[in-house]
Protein backbone atom coordinates (compact mmCIF):
# COMPACT_ATOMS: atom_id res chain seq x y z
CA UNK A 1 0.00 0.00 0.00
CA UNK A 2 1.04 3.36 -0.95
CA UNK A 3 2.53 5.17 2.01
CA UNK A 4 1.82 9.22 2.58
CA UNK A 5 3.87 11.89 4.08
CA UNK A 6 0.86 14.65 5.34
CA UNK A 7 2.77 17.88 6.40
CA UNK A 8 0.27 20.02 8.15
CA UNK A 9 -2.57 18.80 10.41
CA UNK A 10 -4.93 21.75 10.63
CA UNK A 11 -8.89 22.17 9.91
CA UNK A 12 -8.31 21.19 6.79
CA UNK A 13 -5.48 18.92 6.79
CA UNK A 14 -6.41 16.51 9.98
CA UNK A 15 -9.56 15.42 8.23
CA UNK A 16 -8.30 14.90 5.21
CA UNK A 17 -5.00 12.50 6.88
CA UNK A 18 -7.46 10.58 8.85
CA UNK A 19 -9.58 9.74 5.33
CA UNK A 20 -6.40 8.81 4.28
CA UNK A 21 -5.64 5.85 6.87
CA UNK A 22 -9.53 4.73 7.25
CA UNK A 23 -9.15 4.26 3.24
CA UNK A 24 -5.80 2.21 4.47
CA UNK A 25 -3.09 4.03 2.85
CA UNK A 26 0.07 4.36 5.72
CA UNK A 27 0.56 7.64 6.58
CA UNK A 28 3.40 9.88 8.05
CA UNK A 29 2.39 12.91 9.66
CA UNK A 30 4.05 16.24 10.82
CA UNK A 31 2.99 19.35 11.90
CA UNK A 32 4.80 22.72 13.89
CA UNK A 33 2.25 21.59 16.48
CA UNK A 34 2.50 18.22 17.94
CA UNK A 35 -0.53 18.34 19.63
CA UNK A 36 -2.21 18.24 16.14
CA UNK A 37 0.72 15.20 15.54
CA UNK A 38 -0.51 13.23 18.42
CA UNK A 39 -4.14 13.13 17.72
CA UNK A 40 -3.80 11.53 14.71
CA UNK A 41 -0.83 9.34 15.72
CA UNK A 42 -3.98 8.15 18.09
CA UNK A 43 -5.94 7.55 14.61
CA UNK A 44 -2.79 4.70 13.77
CA UNK A 45 -0.56 7.81 11.94
CA UNK A 46 2.94 7.20 12.47
CA UNK A 47 4.15 10.38 14.20
CA UNK A 48 7.49 12.01 12.84
CA UNK A 49 9.59 14.89 14.00
CA UNK A 50 10.06 16.97 10.71
CA UNK A 51 8.59 17.20 7.36
CA UNK A 52 11.82 15.83 5.64
CA UNK A 53 11.53 12.57 8.20
CA UNK A 54 7.92 12.13 7.21
CA UNK A 55 9.08 12.55 3.57
CA UNK A 56 11.60 10.05 3.91
CA UNK A 57 10.34 6.36 2.63
CA UNK A 58 7.39 7.71 1.70
CA UNK A 59 6.00 7.43 -2.05
CA UNK A 60 3.52 10.90 -1.62
CA UNK A 61 4.04 13.87 0.02
CA UNK A 62 1.11 16.10 0.66
CA UNK A 63 0.56 19.22 2.31
CA UNK A 64 -1.64 21.68 3.58
CA UNK A 65 -0.28 24.70 4.97
CA UNK A 66 -1.49 28.19 5.42
CA UNK A 67 0.18 30.21 2.66
CA UNK A 68 2.55 30.51 0.00
CA UNK A 69 5.95 31.40 2.20
CA UNK A 70 5.02 27.82 4.47
CA UNK A 71 4.69 25.98 1.09
CA UNK A 72 7.80 27.30 -0.41
CA UNK A 73 9.95 26.79 2.83
CA UNK A 74 8.79 23.19 2.93
CA UNK A 75 9.59 22.15 -0.59
CA UNK A 76 12.75 24.97 -1.40
CA UNK A 77 13.93 25.08 2.14
CA UNK A 78 15.67 28.72 3.39
CA UNK A 79 18.38 30.03 5.75
CA UNK A 80 19.84 26.80 6.66
CA UNK A 81 16.73 24.30 6.35
CA UNK A 82 16.67 22.18 3.48
CA UNK A 83 13.69 21.40 1.77
CA UNK A 84 11.93 18.74 0.54
CA UNK A 85 13.01 18.57 -3.27
CA UNK A 86 16.51 18.32 -1.54
CA UNK A 87 15.94 15.01 0.48
CA UNK A 88 13.38 13.11 -0.54
CA UNK A 89 13.44 10.36 -2.99
CA UNK A 90 13.84 11.08 -6.98
CA UNK A 91 10.52 9.29 -7.51
CA UNK A 92 8.47 11.01 -4.79
CA UNK A 93 5.24 12.28 -5.88
CA UNK A 94 4.17 16.20 -4.27
CA UNK A 95 1.14 17.48 -3.83
CA UNK A 96 0.53 20.72 -2.28
CA UNK A 97 -3.11 21.09 -1.31
CA UNK A 98 -2.89 24.61 0.09
CA UNK A 99 -4.22 27.91 -1.33
CA UNK A 100 -1.71 29.92 -2.28
CA UNK A 101 -0.28 32.66 -4.65
CA UNK A 102 0.35 31.53 -8.23
CA UNK A 103 4.16 32.85 -8.35
CA UNK A 104 5.04 30.32 -5.29
CA UNK A 105 3.05 27.47 -6.73
CA UNK A 106 4.84 27.74 -10.31
CA UNK A 107 8.44 28.01 -8.44
CA UNK A 108 7.75 24.99 -6.55
CA UNK A 109 7.10 23.26 -9.57
CA UNK A 110 10.03 24.66 -11.76
CA UNK A 111 12.27 23.35 -9.14
CA UNK A 112 11.18 19.92 -8.29
CA UNK A 113 11.18 19.76 -12.23
CA UNK A 114 14.67 21.08 -12.43
CA UNK A 115 14.94 17.73 -9.62
CA UNK A 116 13.48 15.35 -11.86
CA UNK A 117 10.25 15.32 -9.78
CA UNK A 118 6.18 15.33 -10.11
CA UNK A 119 4.53 18.19 -8.58
CA UNK A 120 0.98 19.29 -8.28
CA UNK A 121 -0.72 22.13 -7.26
CA UNK A 122 -3.76 20.86 -5.89
CA UNK A 123 -6.20 23.53 -3.79
CA UNK A 124 -9.73 22.27 -2.45
CA UNK A 125 -12.92 23.69 -2.62
CA UNK A 126 -15.42 21.60 -0.17
CA UNK A 127 -14.30 23.33 3.40
CA UNK A 128 -13.90 21.77 6.59
CA UNK A 129 -17.55 19.89 6.31
CA UNK A 130 -16.02 18.51 2.80
CA UNK A 131 -12.70 17.71 4.45
CA UNK A 132 -14.28 15.44 7.07
CA UNK A 133 -17.12 13.68 4.50
CA UNK A 134 -14.06 13.07 1.88
CA UNK A 135 -15.88 14.76 -0.68
CA UNK A 136 -13.88 17.34 -1.57
CA UNK A 137 -13.26 19.13 -5.16
CA UNK A 138 -9.48 19.20 -5.59
CA UNK A 139 -8.39 21.25 -8.34
CA UNK A 140 -4.95 20.46 -10.05
CA UNK A 141 -2.20 22.27 -11.97
CA UNK A 142 0.97 20.29 -13.60
CA UNK A 143 1.66 17.79 -15.94
CA UNK A 144 -0.43 15.28 -17.13
CA UNK A 145 1.55 12.49 -16.10
CA UNK A 146 1.72 13.55 -12.32
CA UNK A 147 -1.61 14.39 -11.91
CA UNK A 148 -2.78 11.09 -13.00
CA UNK A 149 -0.48 9.40 -10.45
CA UNK A 150 -2.24 12.01 -7.72
CA UNK A 151 -5.69 11.14 -8.98
CA UNK A 152 -6.55 7.59 -6.92
CA UNK A 153 -4.98 9.08 -3.68
CA UNK A 154 -6.89 12.41 -4.06
CA UNK A 155 -10.20 10.46 -4.67
CA UNK A 156 -9.65 9.05 -1.08
CA UNK A 157 -10.09 12.22 0.28
CA UNK A 158 -12.36 13.71 -2.48
CA UNK A 159 -15.44 13.64 -4.54
CA UNK A 160 -14.21 15.82 -8.02
CA UNK A 161 -10.88 15.84 -9.37
CA UNK A 162 -10.10 18.57 -11.90
CA UNK A 163 -7.36 19.17 -14.03
CA UNK A 164 -6.93 23.03 -14.49
CA UNK A 165 -3.87 23.18 -16.38
CA UNK A 166 -0.08 23.46 -16.46
CA UNK A 167 1.74 24.20 -12.79
CA UNK A 168 -0.28 27.11 -11.41
CA UNK A 169 -3.47 26.53 -12.96
CA UNK A 170 -5.03 24.81 -9.79
CA UNK A 171 -4.05 28.03 -8.03
CA UNK A 172 -5.97 30.14 -10.63
CA UNK A 173 -9.19 28.46 -10.54
CA UNK A 174 -9.45 28.20 -7.05
CA UNK A 175 -9.02 31.58 -6.62
CA UNK A 176 -11.33 32.44 -9.28
CA UNK A 177 -13.69 30.65 -7.30
CA UNK A 178 -13.20 31.77 -4.05
CA UNK A 179 -13.52 35.70 -5.60
CA UNK A 180 -16.68 34.95 -6.96
CA UNK A 181 -17.91 32.98 -3.74
CA UNK A 182 -16.74 36.26 -1.58
CA UNK A 183 -18.67 38.62 -4.41
CA UNK A 184 -21.48 36.02 -4.08
CA UNK A 185 -22.09 36.36 -0.12
CA UNK A 186 -21.56 39.54 0.19
CA UNK A 187 -24.33 40.03 -2.10
CA UNK A 188 -26.46 37.35 -0.55
CA UNK A 189 -26.07 39.40 2.77
CA UNK A 190 -26.95 42.78 1.11
CA UNK A 191 -29.78 41.21 -0.69
CA UNK A 192 -31.23 39.63 2.63
CA UNK A 193 -30.59 42.10 4.98
CA UNK A 194 -32.65 45.02 2.66
CA UNK A 195 -35.33 42.80 2.54
CA UNK A 196 -35.74 42.53 6.25
CA UNK A 197 -35.36 45.93 6.72
CA UNK A 198 -38.69 46.02 4.72
CA UNK A 199 -40.63 43.75 6.71
CA UNK A 200 -39.48 40.39 4.80
CA UNK A 201 -38.97 37.20 6.63
CA UNK A 202 -35.52 35.89 5.83
CA UNK A 203 -36.91 32.91 5.44
CA UNK A 204 -39.43 33.11 3.16
CA UNK A 205 -37.35 35.70 0.92
CA UNK A 206 -34.67 33.44 0.78
CA UNK A 207 -37.22 30.47 -0.49
CA UNK A 208 -38.13 33.21 -3.21
CA UNK A 209 -34.34 33.84 -4.35
CA UNK A 210 -33.67 30.33 -4.36
CA UNK A 211 -36.31 29.50 -6.97
CA UNK A 212 -35.74 32.83 -8.38
CA UNK A 213 -32.73 34.53 -10.91
CA UNK A 214 -30.73 35.60 -7.57
CA UNK A 215 -30.55 31.90 -6.66
CA UNK A 216 -26.41 31.40 -5.93
CA UNK A 217 -24.71 28.28 -3.83
CA UNK A 218 -24.64 30.66 -0.43
CA UNK A 219 -28.29 30.91 -0.81
CA UNK A 220 -28.60 27.04 -1.30
CA UNK A 221 -26.07 25.52 1.29
CA UNK A 222 -24.65 28.40 3.32
CA UNK A 223 -27.48 30.79 3.94
CA UNK A 224 -25.85 33.94 6.21
CA UNK A 225 -29.03 34.91 8.09
CA UNK A 226 -29.18 33.25 11.30
CA UNK A 227 -32.01 30.47 11.96
CA UNK A 228 -32.96 30.19 8.40
CA UNK A 229 -30.97 26.79 7.69
CA UNK A 230 -30.10 24.66 10.40
CA UNK A 231 -26.27 23.12 10.63
CA UNK A 232 -24.65 26.33 9.17
CA UNK A 233 -22.07 27.95 10.38
CA UNK A 234 -24.91 31.32 10.59
CA UNK A 235 -26.92 29.16 12.93
CA UNK A 236 -23.67 28.12 15.30
CA UNK A 237 -22.65 31.79 15.94
CA UNK A 238 -20.73 31.98 13.24
CA UNK A 239 -18.52 28.97 14.34
CA UNK A 240 -16.38 26.50 12.13
CA UNK A 241 -16.68 26.81 8.57
CA UNK A 242 -14.63 29.26 6.56
CA UNK A 243 -12.92 31.76 8.76
CA UNK A 244 -13.29 35.82 7.76
CA UNK A 245 -9.09 35.84 7.50
CA UNK A 246 -8.87 32.41 5.13
CA UNK A 247 -11.36 34.58 2.71
CA UNK A 248 -9.38 38.30 3.18
CA UNK A 249 -6.44 35.84 2.06
CA UNK A 250 -7.70 34.39 -1.73
CA UNK A 251 -9.54 37.88 -2.23
CA UNK A 252 -5.87 39.22 -1.54
CA UNK A 253 -4.53 36.39 -3.96
CA UNK A 254 -7.11 37.66 -6.27
CA UNK A 255 -6.09 41.13 -6.24
CA UNK A 256 -2.40 39.88 -6.64
CA UNK A 257 -3.27 37.88 -9.58
CA UNK A 258 -5.48 40.59 -11.49
CA UNK A 259 -2.27 43.17 -11.17
CA UNK A 260 -0.30 40.65 -12.67
CA UNK A 261 -2.75 39.71 -15.71
CA UNK A 262 -4.16 43.39 -16.22
CA UNK A 263 -7.55 41.88 -15.03
CA UNK A 264 -10.27 44.62 -13.97
CA UNK A 265 -11.78 42.67 -10.72
CA UNK A 266 -14.09 45.62 -9.33
CA UNK A 267 -16.48 43.14 -7.09
CA UNK A 268 -13.67 41.12 -6.46
CA UNK A 269 -11.72 44.37 -4.52
CA UNK A 270 -15.15 45.41 -3.48
CA UNK A 271 -15.53 41.87 -1.47
CA UNK A 272 -11.97 42.07 -0.52
CA UNK A 273 -12.82 45.71 1.35
CA UNK A 274 -15.83 44.42 2.91
CA UNK A 275 -14.12 41.12 4.15
CA UNK A 276 -11.04 43.06 5.54
CA UNK A 277 -13.18 45.62 7.31
CA UNK A 278 -15.19 43.05 9.03
CA UNK A 279 -12.18 41.09 10.26
CA UNK A 280 -9.99 44.57 11.49
CA UNK A 281 -13.53 45.27 13.79
CA UNK A 282 -12.62 41.53 15.12
CA UNK A 283 -14.38 39.02 12.91
CA UNK A 284 -11.29 37.73 11.58
CA UNK A 285 -11.53 34.21 12.92
CA UNK A 286 -15.46 34.11 12.73
CA UNK A 287 -16.97 31.92 9.52
CA UNK A 288 -17.11 34.17 6.21
CA UNK A 289 -21.09 34.38 6.24
CA UNK A 290 -20.24 36.43 9.18
CA UNK A 291 -20.51 39.15 7.25
CA UNK A 292 -24.12 39.18 7.27
CA UNK A 293 -23.66 40.94 10.80
CA UNK A 294 -22.38 44.49 8.87
CA UNK A 295 -25.74 44.74 6.99
CA UNK A 296 -27.94 44.69 10.33
CA UNK A 297 -27.92 46.98 13.04
CA UNK A 298 -26.43 46.63 16.39
CA UNK A 299 -29.63 45.95 18.42
CA UNK A 300 -30.51 42.73 16.44
P1 LIG B 1 -5.00 25.80 9.58
O1 LIG B 1 -4.35 27.08 10.00
O2 LIG B 1 -6.08 25.22 10.41
O3 LIG B 1 -3.87 24.65 9.42
C1 LIG B 1 -2.58 24.86 8.91
C2 LIG B 1 -1.63 23.96 9.69
O4 LIG B 1 -0.33 24.04 9.09
C3 LIG B 1 -1.47 24.35 11.15
O5 LIG B 1 -1.79 23.23 11.97
C4 LIG B 1 0.01 24.74 11.27
O6 LIG B 1 0.59 24.38 12.52
C5 LIG B 1 0.61 23.93 10.14
N1 LIG B 1 1.90 24.42 9.66
C6 LIG B 1 2.25 25.68 9.30
N2 LIG B 1 3.52 25.69 8.86
C7 LIG B 1 3.98 24.41 8.93
C8 LIG B 1 5.20 23.78 8.60
N3 LIG B 1 6.24 24.47 8.12
N4 LIG B 1 5.32 22.45 8.82
C9 LIG B 1 4.29 21.75 9.32
N5 LIG B 1 3.10 22.27 9.63
C10 LIG B 1 2.95 23.60 9.45
O7 LIG B 1 -5.49 26.05 8.08
P2 LIG B 1 -6.59 25.20 7.27
O8 LIG B 1 -7.92 25.76 7.52
O9 LIG B 1 -6.32 23.75 7.49
O10 LIG B 1 -6.20 25.62 5.77
C11 LIG B 1 -5.06 25.09 5.12
C12 LIG B 1 -5.07 25.57 3.69
O11 LIG B 1 -6.29 25.15 3.05
C13 LIG B 1 -5.04 27.10 3.54
O12 LIG B 1 -4.22 27.43 2.45
C14 LIG B 1 -6.50 27.47 3.28
O13 LIG B 1 -6.63 28.66 2.54
C15 LIG B 1 -6.97 26.26 2.51
N6 LIG B 1 -8.41 26.00 2.58
C16 LIG B 1 -9.08 26.08 3.77
C17 LIG B 1 -10.45 25.82 3.82
C18 LIG B 1 -11.23 25.90 5.12
O14 LIG B 1 -12.47 25.86 5.07
N7 LIG B 1 -10.57 25.97 6.26
C19 LIG B 1 -11.15 25.47 2.65
C20 LIG B 1 -10.43 25.36 1.45
C21 LIG B 1 -9.07 25.63 1.44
Amino acid sequence: MTTVAFIGLGNMGAPMAANLLKQGFTVRVFDLNPSLVSTLADQGAFACPSACGAAAGADVVISMLPEGRHSRALYLGGGDAQGLLATVAKDTLLIDCSTIDVESAKSIAVAAAAKGLDFVDAPVSGGTAGAAAGTLTFICGGEVDAVMRAKPILQAMGRNIFHAGAAGCGQIAKICNNMLLGVLMAGTCEALSLGMDNGLDPQVLSDIMKASSGGNWTLEKYNPCPGVMPGVPASKGYQGGFMVDLMVKDLGLAGQTALTSHSATPMGSLARNLFLHHARQGFGDKDFSSLFSQFRSKSE
